[in-house]
C-alpha cells in the first residue's frame, strides 16, 4: 500500500513539474470580467498515511477561462455565448508594433481597456521591435497574426501564404512565447487556402465591423475620436478597427471614454472563444 502512495505522490510530483516549465505564462489573463476560472482541483491526499509524502499539493495554478464570447463569421462581430453582457466592444489596433503601439498599449493599460494587438513580421525584425512586442504583451495584451509582410493573400501562391502565416505565429512564440490565437487578414483578404492555414494553426478568424483611421476626413485625433465613437456601426458587439498610426494614438483615450460614456464594456479578448491548441 505504502508503495503505492509513493507511486502516485511521485507521479503528482512529475506532473506538478512538466506543468511549471510549460505554463510560464502571465497568470492574469482574465481581469475584472469575472470570468469563471475553473477551480483547481485538490489532488491533496488526505488520507495518505505518511506525513512526508504529502507535502506535494497540486500546484497547478493554470488559469483556464471559460469563454463566454464568440465570434459571429458572418458579420465579424462579438456575440456573448450565455448570460455574458451583450453591450460590448472589442478594440483591435493592426499593423502593429510600428511607431505608436506601446505608447497606445500604455494608453490603455492606463484606462483598464483590453485590446488584441494585430502585429506584422516586417515590425518584428530587429531586437528593438522585438523588444517593443514583449513589452505590449507583457502589459497583458493579446498578440494576434496579421501575416508577415501584410500583403494580399489572394495575390499569392499556397506556399507564400503558408510562409506568411505560419512564420510569423513562429516569431511571435519565439518572442513572447506563445503563438497568436487570432488572425486577421491584410485588407480582410482571406482565401480557403489560408482559412484552412489559420485553422490549422489553431486560429480564430476575424475581420472587423467598423474602422476609419485610413480614410483621409479622419486623420486628425479629434476627427477619429468621434466617428470611433458616434459611428452609426456602433453596435453590441461591434469590432473595432483601428491602427498604429499618430492620430489613433492621439484620440484613443478619447475613444475608449466616449464608448464607456455610451454604456459599452471594453471587452477582454481573452474571454472570446478560439480553437482548442
Ligand atoms: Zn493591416
Amino acid at each position: 500500500m505504502k508503495k503505492l502512495i509513493v507511486v502516485f505522490v511521485s507521479m503528482l510530483l512529475l506532473a506538478a513539474c512538466t506543468q511549471d516549465a510549460t505554463s510560464e505564462k502571465p497568470k492574469e489573463s482574465a481581469t475584472n470580467n469575472e470570468g469563471k476560472t475553473e477551480q483547481n482541483e485538490s489532488s491533496e491526499d488526505k488520507n495518505a498515511k505518511d506525513e512526508t509524502e504529502t507535502e506535494v499539493e497540486a500546484t497547478n495554478e493554470k488559469v483556464k477561462v471559460e469563454p463566454q464570447y464568440k465570434i459571429n463569421p458572418g458579420n465579424w462581430s462579438i456575440e456573448p455565448i450565455a448570460e455574458a453582457n451583450s453591450k460590448v466592444v472589442l478594440l483591435t489596433i493592426d499593423d502593429a508594433p510600428d511607431k505608436h503601439a506601446l505608447e497606445m498599449a500604455k494608453t490603455l493599460k492606463k484606462l483598464d481597456a483590453k485590446a488584441i494587438f494585430f502585429v506584422n513580421g516586417h515590425f518584428l525584425d530587429t531586437p528593438e521591435e522585438q523588444e517593443t512586442l514583449k513589452q505590449i504583451h507583457d502589459l497583458g495584451f493579446l498578440i494576434g497574426n496579421h501575416t508577415y509582410s501584410h500583403s494580399t493573400l489572394s495575390d499569392l501562391s499556397e506556399e507564400e501564404q503558408k510562409k506568411e502565416i505560419v512564420s510569423l505565429s513562429d516569431t511571435v512564440e519565439s518572442i513572447i512565447g506563445e503563438r497568436p490565437k487570432f488572425f486577421r487578414a491584410p485588407f480582410g483578404d482571406n482565401t480557403d487556402f489560408s482559412k484552412q492555414i489559420v485553422s490549422n494553426q489553431k486560429m480564430s478568424l476575424m475581420n472587423w465591423t467598423y474602422g476609419y483611421d485610413w480614410e483621409k476626413d479622419f486623420q486628425t485625433g479629434e476627427a477619429i475620436a468621434d466617428i470611433m465613437v458616434n459611428s452609426p456601426y456602433l453596435t453590441d458587439g461591434a469590432n473595432l478597427l483601428m491602427h498604429d498610426r499618430e492620430w489613433t494614438n492621439e484620440g484613443l483615450e478619447t475613444i475608449v471614454n466616449g464608448l464607456r460614456e455610451k454604456g459599452y464594456e471594453i471587452l477582454d479578448p481573452n474571454l472570446i472563444q478560439t480553437p482548442e491548441a
